[in-house]
């Protein structure tokens, strides 16, 4: 696989990041997962404005301009002949000489640009999809800005591992007795005709994803609620999934061990899946 790193690409192999990296001793980089389906970028503008937020939020200097970017993107679809899958991104601070708690200069240590594709044929058409996701519960222990899209992604991977022990395919977080979000995606359930997801705060990732399908949910006939919800409301109501870059709009069928309906993918969830994709393809660049 060809990979860029700070203007260059390389075979992967030859690819190399300082030891001194702050985001290799402190986690101190951002991140963003822009999917690719037909070759093209799946809302490249909403990953990109996110990027600049997160990347404002820290003082962590743009690498580069926003168009040189989706420029780069382009080029490693191009180079590795990606038709569906993921790209992966980050900056981070960059590599001062030493260990040191306190920032670098800007003027002397510059952000570290890294970027590398993921290629996974079906993605769109994934069996998960079909017969939908698993959840267990597990507290929400992670930092107060999870807004900031930050690499310190240990707390999350070992709720993932929490999951796969328990037999099922991911975590929903809970904070105060409300559910946050999943460990790598935004959560839902769906009772009626209304879509309940928790309200945008510095308490969970706002999911590019997630303002695609709310922004969608007219054309479903869905309407929005943004709210506090229980694990309890949501283990009672007619359908639930998951959103984000590299699953879509994924349908959860099970919540705790409690299915939710039939114990199937419900069809307002695989409506707006439908609708996510056939939108997002057409808004592709
Ligand atoms: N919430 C968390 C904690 C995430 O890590 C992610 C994606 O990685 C999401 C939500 C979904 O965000 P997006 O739809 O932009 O991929």
């Amino acid at each position: 696989r060809t990979v860029y790193v700070n203007g260059e690409y390389l075979p992967e192999t030859e690819a190399k990041v300082s030891i001194f990296d702050r985001a290799f001793l402190m986690a101190d980089g951002v991140y963003e997962v822009t999917s690719v389906l037909d070759g093209k970028l799946i809302d490249f503008d909403g990953h990109a404005k996110r990027l600049q937020r997160s990347l404002s939020e820290l003082d962590i200097a743009a690498p580069c301009t926003m168009d040189e970017l989706l420029d780069i993107h382009r080029e490693l679809v191009k180079l590795n002949n990606i038709e569906e899958g993921m790209i992966y991104l980050q900056v981070t601070r960059g590599a001062p000489d030493d260990r040191d708690f306190v920032f670098p200069d800007p003027e002397t240590t510059k952000p570290t640009l890294v970027l590398f594709t993921q290629n996974k044929p079906g993605l769109a058409d994934s069996p998960a999809a079909k017969k939908g996701i698993k959840v267990i519960s597990i507290d929400d222990i992670r930092w107060g800005r999870r807004d900031i899209k930050t690499v310190q992604l240990l707390y999350p991977s070992m709720g993932k591992m929490m999951a796969k022990k328990a037999g099922v395919d991911d975590a929903w977080m809970v904070e105060d007795g409300f559910v946050t979000e999943g460990t790598s995606n935004n959560a839902y359930f769906i009772k009626g005709n209304k879509i309940v997801t928790r309200a945008l705060s510095n308490d969970i990732l706002h999911g590019i994803t997630r303002a695609a399908v709310l922004r969608f949910a007219a054309e479903a006939q869905m309407e929005v609620e943004e709210r506090n919800f229980t694990i309890e409301e949501a283990q009672q109501a007619d359908e639930a999934f998951i959103t984000s870059a590299s699953t879509f709009v994924m349908p959860v069928v099970e919540i705790d061990g409690v299915s939710l309906g039939e114990g199937v993918p419900g069809p307002r969830a695989l409506r707006l899946r439908e609708i996510y994709l056939d939108e997002s393809r057409k808004a592709a660049v």
